[in-house]
């Protein structure tokens, strides 16, 4: 397990033996002086308030705050609080911070009881404060039009990649003379590297080498009345005058509404864009994400980095979104989920996952390896083997996650509506049907799975159709104690109303998509494999089954980014290291091909590639992605591979 803040609790406050010093102060006689403390030291003095009432009302904007150390995370509850009351309807805020030992969600809990008035902002942020690992966590407020990125890690591994342009930032590490390792001069060159016009900061401190710091970065620095009886603090900004311009945020066409499509139109409408979504079927969710149920759990096999990785990121990212987005129970269950050890092959693949994985999670672990007996024990039905438990495992409605996800202000669907021509024009793309132009658009995402490859027929993009057909059965008496979702070679839900989903067949290459009784029987036996308990199911249990195309690649990644035309690709350069080799992106994107994987994996790759558009249309939000990362969803990498 990571390690998470070994706290003392003084007087009900935390304090942290490491650095011997504490997070925030509060006293009998003032009670809300730590949160008073935060709002002289850095909303005040960041000018928090007046600048956010200045923010435009008849468009969206955005504005980033940067901190060093979330620990308690008063300042960001304080932020939001004020963001709610003085920042416009269109805004959002984004919040990133940087902790090395972060609050488990009890311990954050408690720091927050202090501060009644901070209760919705608590409660907000409690409600998404978990499953947090190492690395970039993603968390959305949207109830308060707000975002935290929180990286989990040492901040001189992690300011130094930033790459957003900062409007203020909080410098809120401990005292400079317990945690000198915090306010290094890779500290204050990534402050200047991600300054601009109009970035401010504030800190509790007036240490002279924090001053000289900020200083030799180029930051005008000001000393100024301490909180409290602190003699001083440290203001400032960077010395710049010419204001940089407002880029308008690109209006989009999404084409596609399955998982990927919704995904992408609700990442991109969260971030202040209009979308329309163009779908040929006359609903949502039709293809594969048509299924009555659908399995959330990273499939891992320690053997590919970026595979594991993407699984891993999106595991938490969803459960987090798809629990935000209130499906009811009939959309959502987090029932934990066992992932059996039955065959040799499958045994080995429990073994290498445990091993490499256990440790992963802050302050409850991700995935355990449980014995026969405990796994038989969790489940409530007899298991025979050696598992991998996934305790916040969960089953998703597809089709009421897709609607939830369009039932925004900024989002028209356009059902029944096939785009069958995409053409550059100089202020962006048009789409046509049937020779009809249906509109002009900033930037287009294909989201169409398959049928990417005829609207797009130059992409370079290799395309796998994999047949997969599901089933519901009617609940049987052996698998009514079921309590956690089973996975096997095939996946089965326990009973909720009734019914239990089983699934899914897999053939590759196959397109037909008819329901098929031998189809149902391998899925029937699969079930049976299960649990020695559970036996055979006759076929009359079947009440329904549905066979779909998910839409793969040879690398099983997804492709997620900008489709750049092959020739200026092939005359950019020989071979492709790094982003920067690749020309610049044109307005036309690409999300599909996750496989059997897009409920979990589409929601985290929207939000990364949302993110990546605006950037490419001149707004430097913070990313979700490392560049390798991202270059590893490249829609085109495999080309890079031949170049
Ligand atoms: N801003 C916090 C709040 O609102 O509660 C209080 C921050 S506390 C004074 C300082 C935080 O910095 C601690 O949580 C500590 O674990 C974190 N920290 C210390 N050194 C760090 C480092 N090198 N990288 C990241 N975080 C660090």
């Amino acid at each position: 397990m990571s390690t998470h803040a070994v706290l003392e609790w003084r007087n009900g406050l935390p304090y942290s033996p490491e650095f011997d010093d504490v997070y925030f102060s509060v006293s009998p006689e003032h009670p809300q002086h730590g949160l008073a403390e935060t709002r002289y030291v850095f909303l005040q003095h960041n000018h928090l308030a007046e600048r956010w009432q200045q923010l435009p009302t008849d468009t969206a904007s955005h504005f980033v705050i940067v901190e060093t150390g979330f620990g308690s995370g008063l300042n960001f509850l304080a932020a939001l609080k004020l963001w709610r009351d003085t920042a416009p309807a269109h805004a959002h805020l984004h919040f990133v911070s940087v902790e090395i030992a972060p609050f488990t969600l009890q311990d954050l809990r408690t720091a927050h009881a202090h501060f009644p008035e901070l209760a919705e902002a608590s409660a907000a942020l409690c409600a998404q404060y978990h499953l947090l690992q190492p690395g970039i966590n993603q968390l959305e407020l949207p109830s308060f039009s707000a975002s935290l990125t929180l990286f989990i890690g040492d901040s001189a591994h992690y300011l130094p990649q930033l790459t957003l342009k900062a409007d203020a930032w909080f410098l809120d590490g401990f005292a400079p003379a317990k945690n000198p390792q915090m306010w290094q001069p890779y500290l204050f060159a990534s402050m200047a590297t991600c300054a601009h016009a109009g970035t401010t900061f504030a800190t509790f401190t007036s240490a002279g080498v924090v001053k000289r710091g900020l200083q030799a970065a180029g930051f005008a620095v000001q000393k100024t009345k301490g909180f409290g009886n602190k003699r001083e603090m440290l203001c400032g900004n960077w010395p710049t005058t010419t204001a940089s311009a407002i880029n308008p945020l690109p209006k989009v066409a999404i084409i596609g509404a399955g998982i990927a499509g919704c995904s992408t139109a609700n990442q991109l409408t969260s971030l202040g864009c209009e979308v329309h979504v163009f779908e040929r079927a006359a609903q949502v969710a039709t293809g594969a994400s048509g299924n009555p149920r659908g399995m959330l759990y990273p499939r891992l096999n320690a053997e590919k980095p970026m595979n594991d990785q993407l699984a891993w990121r999106s595991y938490s990212y969803s459960l987090r979104h798809y629990a935000q987005l209130n499906l009811g129970d009939d959309g959502f269950q987090s029932v934990g989920l066992l992932q059996l050890g039955g065959s040799p092959r499958e045994h080995k693949r429990v073994q290498k996952v445990a091993a490499r994985y256990e440790q992963l999670g802050v302050d409850t672990p991700l995935l355990h390896k449980m014995t026969a007996a405990a796994a038989s024990e969790c489940a409530g039905v007899q298991i025979g083997h050696e598992c991998l438990y996934f305790p916040h495992g969960a089953w998703v409605n597809p089709v009421r996650a897709c609607q939830q996800m369009l039932k925004q202000p900024k989002i028209r669907l356009h059902l029944a509506q096939a785009v069958d021509k995409l053409s550059r024009i100089s202020s962006g793309w048009q789409l046509f049907s049937d020779s009809s132009p249906l509109g002009t658009f900033d930037a287009v995402v294909v989201c169409n799975a398959a049928e990417a490859a005829a609207l797009i027929p130059e992409s370079g993009m290799w395309l796998n159709p994999v047949r997969g057909q599901m089933g519901v059965i009617a609940a049987q008496p052996a698998m009514q104690p079921l309590r956690t979702i089973l996975c096997g070679d095939g996946y089965l839900t326990p009973a909720h109303q009734g019914t239990h989903a089983m699934g899914a067949t897999f053939a590759p290459g196959e397109t037909d998509t008819s329901v098929r009784a031998e189809d149902s029987e391998q899925n029937l036996h699969m079930v049976s494999t299960l649990s020695p308990q559970f036996g055979p199911v006759a076929h009359t249990a079947v009440i329904s089954a549905r066979a779909s195309l998910r839409c793969g690649s040879p690398d099983y990644l997804p492709y997620v980014g900008p489709l750049l035309p092959l020739q200026d690709l092939m005359d950019s350069h020989a071979s492709v290291n790094s982003f920067a080799d690749l020309p610049a992106a044109q307005g036309l994107y690409v999300h599909a091909a996750h496989g059997s994987k897009g409920l979990m994996t589409a929601p985290y790759c929207a939000a990364i590639l949302a993110r990546r558009m605006l950037q490419d249309f001149g707004h430097t939000l913070p990313q979700l992605s490392e560049d390798t990362f991202w270059l590893g969803l490249h829609p085109q990498r495999l080309l890079f591979k031949q170049a």
